[in-house]
């Protein structure tokens, strides 16, 4: 009895925990040359060919600061409303890999380049604000690549310049984390701090998750490293809540640690550090970071209006009630459509080429937005032209809305004129009542079983009927139509008995 309480207890307690999540981005400045030396920014290059004795960290080679990286650090938190440190320090970060050649990372810890700020983002229509607790100056450091058994170590990449923007652990769904992942990229890219290639890993993600009882302490964290992809993080959050949920109701603990994701599962890298371990000190050979009045002035005249993100946010609802005035469309269309550049041009030209904006709106948020998702980066072949000539033939009674889905989505692949493909293959719908019926009563005699359960009242078998009828015409009936036959046969069978 006492231990089914307990565990009762458990479950609730389980079910009652509150994710926190905090956000760190490692973001790639955009600088022609190192953060410390005046090797420059290469990505794909011969290994080991941009680099020098100071990126290499030789004995008596010493760092000069990029000035730039300094500037483009100011933009960022200028567009974010931090405070800009005018005299912030570079610190030693101590850690022993084979891709940090110096045995420790020049970074900032206690006094950073910018402090607080905000990033605000909206989520289902409603704008939220999520608080920063810094953004620091560091250098990158170099790449492992793995071969087989053994690792190669490529330098090209050590000392180029960052800026680790660390958010306050204060989002509670993998979701919210995405979009402040996004928008993030949106205010960075668009204040020219950063290129924002992902593939490249010029913006990269660490996300600290926790799970606690509400209103409790933080739970014990662990750590996500390196998502470069919107959509990875919502998964790689939402399986790691999952994953501690399942630890916690079995009665095990949390362990402090890091994990990597691997696009389906997250694997434990090792137990994580604390900020003590790396016996953080001053940077001896670099004095403090001086700002000047002309990096202010740089971060005013490349910003359009400060907070940046409350301005992008702005003129996206501007631009998505516009859209939704023009064309007479919901919120959720509207918005569908903004979301994705190609699709939202090939909606305009539609139209513009005489479709209706509803239908239009309906066809490339079904099948085209689907096709576009299963064949990601294929060319897409699809012309206005086609698209609305493809909505007429449906209108007109020619196609079923069958048929015309899948054609759709070949001609997204593949390109093709539907007219054409109408007439060679035959695609017209059959437009004969007495073949229609016909086959109606040979499929309620042939399944007279299933015929039996739907008169005792089992409406759902004719979900089956349906869907043998269809495979019959090849989906070229029309469905209202069909429905009605069957229906008819089913209850002249329940007459004749
Ligand atoms: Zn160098
Ligand atoms: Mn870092």
């Amino acid at each position: 009895m006492v231990v089914l309480v307990a565990f009762s207890c458990r479950r609730n307690v389980v079910s009652a925990l509150v994710p926190t999540i905090g956000l760190e981005v490692h973001c790639q400045l955009l600088t022609h040359t190192k953060m410390f030396c005046a090797c420059p920014i290469v990505h794909g290059a011969e290994p080991n060919s941009a680099v020098c004795p100071v990126c290499l960290g030789h004995p008596g080679s010493l760092p000069v600061l990029n000035e730039q990286a300094v500037r483009l650090g100011v933009r960022a938190g200028t567009a974010l409303s931090c405070a800009v440190d005018p005299q912030s320090v570079f610190a030693r970060k101590h850690y022993f890999y084979p891709d940090l050649p110096k045995g420790y990372q020049i970074s900032q810890f206690d006094r950073p380049l910018c402090r607080g700020g905000y990033i605000h983002v909206d989520i289902a229509g409603k704008r939220h604000r999520y608080a920063l607790e810094r953004i620091h100056l560091e250098e990158d450091a170099g790449k492992l690549n793995h071969e087989g058994t053994r690792s190669l170590v490529d330098w090209n990449r050590g000392g180029t310049p960052l800026i680790e923007i660390v958010g306050k652990p204060d989002i509670h769904t993998a979701e919210a984390a995405a979009e402040w992942f996004r928008m993030m990229h949106r205010v960075m890219t668009t204040a020219g701090v950063t290129q924002g290639d992902m593939q490249k890993g010029h913006f990269r993600c660490d996300a600290n998750v926790s799970l606690a009882t509400e209103g409790a302490p933080l739970g014990t964290r662990v750590e996500l490293k390196n998502i470069n992809s919107f959509r990875f993080l919502a998964k790689a959050i939402r399986h790691e809540i999952e994953r501690q949920k399942a630890v916690l109701k079995s009665g095990e603990r949390i362990v402090q640690s890091t994990r990597s994701w691997t696009g389906s599962e997250s694997v434990s890298l090792r137990s994580k550090e604390d900020a003590a371990d790396y016996r953080y000190f001053p940077e001896p050979d670099l004095g403090p970071v001086p700002v000047f009045d002309s990096d202010h002035e740089d971060a005013q005249k490349h910003l359009p209006c400060i907070p940046l993100d409350v301005w992008l946010l702005d003129q996206e609802s501007q631009r998505l009630l516009d859209v939704q005035t023009e064309f007479a469309l919901g919120a959720k269309d509207a918005a569908a459509l903004l979301a994705e550049p190609t699709l939202f041009s090939l909606f305009q030209d539609s139209v513009k080429a005489g479709g209706d904006p509803q239908a239009m709106a309906n066809w490339i948020r079904g099948p085209i937005a689907r096709w576009k998702k299963e064949s990601e980066g294929a060319p897409f072949l699809l012309t206005s032209e086609q698209l609305v000539l493809l909505n007429q033939r449906v209108q007109d009674g020619v196609l079923t809305r069958a048929v015309a889905r899948e054609l759709v989505q070949e001609i997204c692949g593949r390109g093709g004129q539907v007219a054409e493909m109408i007439h060679s293959r035959g695609l017209a719908r059959v437009n004969d009542a007495e073949r229609v019926s016909q086959v109606a009563q040979d499929l309620v005699s042939k399944h007279a079983d299933a015929a039996e359960k739907y008169r005792s009242g089992d409406s759902r078998v004719l979900g089956f009927f349906m869907g043998q009828a269809m495979r019959i015409f090849e989906g070229k009936v029309d469905g209202g139509e069909m429905q009605k036959a069957l229906i008819k046969a089913l209850s002249n069978e329940g007459l004749g008995d």
